[in-house]
């Protein structure tokens, strides 16, 4: 557990100093009255289902949430995609060229791109070979300016969770913030860390609407911490930043779990049968435990067997260039029938 631990002294300066925008639902909230007369936002008062800026604290959204994940809504903070939520975090965080992050490839691209358009050095420690985080060599990069590290668990694009003792050693050791990336958590039989929010004050954990939802096409990214993060992130994120349709189709899905996990047992039933179906395709020579919905294998010519799946339809993504990746190609679990007909493609390749 962690004794020490000040979250103002990892905050930005001028994110401390802020003067947040105000919008006109900020300063009246409440909408639900009745009878009252909305002239304060400039809007078209012309009724069509989306002619009101929608609800920027995303109240609804965040209450189905909160009695989902059990997790008390102002621990919550949502994103348009996690990828917004993200951000977020480097620009309440990280001052550019100033700090630091750490990340552990092969892990998911994001993490560097918004390191670099943030200007924040980015300092990579390689997964062991068995994709677990190297402890010592994390905490030996691990410099003042270091302000977050970012764990992605299950891990894109290998699939598998880290070690909890390795991540619970890094939680209580690493002086800074480490983010937990759990966009894969709920094809996973490992438990989530939300549970684990109390006992440390620096994780923060992301998940996202994208993957087991259904909802990529929507961008709603989550964001849990302690209601000290969450109260900083909210200081900074855009006014509106998750739109009313958004939350509209979030809300519709979230008050479905049953339906839910009905396409999480079917997209797990048939990354069983997928796993063991390629072990009859000759040119495939590893094929790796996954968490997720997306299953990494090693074949003999990542370059050529990518290209030959392109020319049969089939479009997978080739992960050769990443390091501990040679000759890998990332395969998604489609449909029974899209399953069925891939591992047909494969074996006629030859
Ligand atoms: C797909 C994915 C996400 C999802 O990002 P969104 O912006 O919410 O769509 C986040 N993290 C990882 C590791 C992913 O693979």
């Amino acid at each position: 557990m962690k004794v020490k631990f000040n979250i103002n002294s990892l905050v930005r300066d001028n994110i401390k100093t802020l003067k947040p925008y105000s919008s006109a639902r900020d300063e009246y909230k409440d909408v639900a009255v009745k009878n009252m007369v909305f002239l304060d936002a400039n809007e078209n008062p012309y009724e069509n289902g989306v002619n009101r800026y929608p609800d920027p604290q995303q109240n609804l959204v965040k209450e189905i949430l909160s009695e989902l994940k059990s997790v008390p809504k102002q621990n919550i903070l949502l994103g348009n995609g996690s990828d917004e939520v993200l951000d977020l975090i480097f620009r309440a965080f990280c001052e550019p060229s100033k700090d630091n992050i750490i990340t552990l490839p092969p892990t998911y691209g994001m993490y560097s791109v918004l390191a670099n358009i943030n200007n924040v050095e980015n300092k990579e420690v390689l997964l062991s070979d068995s994709f677990q985080p190297k402890v010592s060599q994390i905490l030996e990069k691990t410099t003042e300016q270091t302000k977050i590290l970012f764990l992605c668990s299950p891990n894109n694009p290998t699939g598998n969770t880290f070690s909890v003792t390795v991540v619970e050693e890094l939680l209580t050791k690493f002086n800074g913030l480490v983010v937990i990336d759990e966009a894969y958590i709920d094809f996973s039989e490992q438990l989530t860390w939300l549970e684990r929010l109390k006992d440390f004050p620096n994780l923060i954990i992301t998940q996202t609407l994208s993957k087991a939802f259904g909802l990529a096409g929507i961008r709603l990214g989550i964001c849990y911490a302690s209601e000290e993060i969450i109260a900083i992130l909210n200081r900074i994120k855009p006014p509106y930043n998750v739109n009313e349709l958004t939350q509209k189709k979030a809300i519709e899905r979230l008050l479905e779990p049953g339906n839910v996990v009905k396409e999480i047992e079917k997209i797990k039933l048939q990354r069983k049968w997928l796993m063991s179906s390629l072990e009859e395709v000759s040119f495939v020579e590893k094929i790796y435990n996954t968490d997720c919905n997306f299953v990494l294998v090693k074949v003999d010519d990542a370059v050529k067997r990518y290209e030959q799946l392109t020319e049969k339809g089939f479009v997978v993504r080739n992960r050769t260039n990443q390091p501990l990746c040679n000759n890998c190609l990332r395969l998604t679990i489609g449909t029974e029938k899209e399953n069925s007909a891939l591992l047909q493609a494969l074996k006629e390749i030859i």
